[in-house]
């Protein structure tokens, strides 16, 4: 048979996707409940006003234009404004199938093959493989022990691996961490003197809690001709299978990337779109998008409060998005039995089919976001989830033994 390409064949399937039908089959196989803490959106769809300018939007079938729709790029004009304090001409901002595909459109715009991309840890899953699609290379940005972003290692590394892109998000997935502005002038220096660019994922802007205010890079001086910005409503407005974002840059790039999106996927969905502008716009769609933020900020208060009363866990508390990266690397090197057999938890993902099988419990692995001491957990779920998941998970580590 003729051979297919060494990268698609090399690139690791989604964690997330695959850890799907590991849960399944264990609730067939045991009749297991398991609660899900493993999902990266939220648990409540759209406003009524938005469903409805979705249906609406049925009406524009014919293609539109491949940048998108210019009435909608106008109101992100705004929204940007208004956030993050940098106005950008609608021209500069391209309309892309999920902050996804943007970003691999991206990654083809900016990149020549070998070219290195530095990615801060912990990292989203997408963001080497995205950098390997583009024949690209990631080189992975160590963070301190707080999962903060660490300026001197930042510096060296930057050097030593000659770095053209640096890539992050902030708030982050998985950690929460929220970048302050010290730490964002930090790396706007570093950029600026290796004048590198700089792509800043700000896809959970909308989700900054303990009354903190969401900070860009952006508007940090002279640092808009070296930062592309990205964002969606996918988890703002609890969206992500209508497919949208937004990269918003120097007019070069965006014409670049919407040259390339012409002959990717000719544009996004028209409705789609529709409804993103009723979105944006909603009175309604901003308060569930508020009460959205709030159940999961109360979520994170129960939950990171009660992985630290356990034995072996630590969890930096998360200040943004809706996720929880705890340590577990403490507990490698426990035991526990399971349906005959005796396990060893020696990885990450030892420790999510420990959670699985012993407290039916579903996480994601770390290794996947770049350390395999850590385990994820998603909070967008119901309080009385996360309640009887932390009590399944206290159980379950108290009868783990060496
Ligand atoms: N960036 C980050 C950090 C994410 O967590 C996700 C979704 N999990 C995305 C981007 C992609 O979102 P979408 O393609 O739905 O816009």
């Amino acid at each position: 048979m003729p051979v297919i390409n060494k990268i698609a064949k090399e690139i690791k399937p989604s964690a997330t996707l695959s850890l799907k039908e590991e849960v399944n089959s264990l609730e067939e196989q045991y009749g297991f409940k398991i609660i899900d803490l493993t999902v990266g959106q939220p648990d409540v769809g759209p406003t009524e006003d938005v469903l409805e300018a979705l249906l609406e939007g049925g009406k524009f079938s014919r293609y539109g234009p491949v940048q998108g729709d210019p009435e909608l790029r106008e109101i992100l004009s705004g929204v940007i404004n208004e956030e993050i304090g940098v106005r950008y001409s609608p021209q500069d901002i391209t309309i892309t199938v999920g902050v996804k595909s943007g970003l691999d459109i991206l990654m083809r715009v900016l990149l020549e093959p070998g070219e290195s991309v530095g990615i801060m840890k912990p990292f989203w899953v997408t963001y080497p493989e995205l950098v390997r699609l583009a024949y690209g290379i990631p080189c992975f940005l160590e963070s301190d022990e707080n999962l903060r972003p660490d300026l001197v290692r930042l510096e060296e590394e930057v050097e030593d691996e000659n770095i053209k892109v640096l890539l992050y998000s902030s708030p982050s997935n998985p950690s929460g961490v929220v970048y302050t502005e010290d730490e964002l002038k930090g790396i706007a220096k570093i950029v600026k003197e290796k004048d590198m660019w700089v792509i800043s994922d700000e896809i959970y802007g909308r989700f900054v809690i303990d009354g903190r205010k969401h900070r860009s890079i952006l508007p940090i001086e002279d640092m808009r001709s070296n930062t592309i910005l990205l964002d969606g409503p996918s988890k703002r407005f609890g969206v992500p299978g209508w497919r949208l974002g937004y990269v918003a840059g120097p007019g070069e790039v965006i014409k670049a990337l919407t040259k390339l999106q012409g002959h990717i996927n000719s544009g996004v969905s028209r409705p789609a779109q529709y409804a993103m502008r009723v979105a944006y716009t909603s009175e309604k769609a901003r308060e569930a998008n508020d009460r959205m933020r709030q159940r999961y900020e109360r979520n994170r208060d129960i939950f990171v409060k009660g992985l630290n009363e356990v034995d072996g866990i630590s969890c930096v508390k998360p200040e943004g998005a809706f996720y929880a990266f705890p340590s577990i690397e403490k507990l490698f090197g426990y035991k526990y039995e399971f349906s005959g057999g005796e396990y060893e938890i020696k990885t990450s993902v030892d420790f999510r089919n420990f959670l699985l099988r012993k407290a039916q419990v579903a996480g994601v692995e770390g290794a996947p976001f770049g350390m395999d001491g850590h385990i994820r957990f998603s909070l967008a779920t119901e309080e009385e989830n996360i309640v009887s998941a932390l009590n399944n998970i206290k159980s379950a580590v108290e009868e783990l033994c060496l």
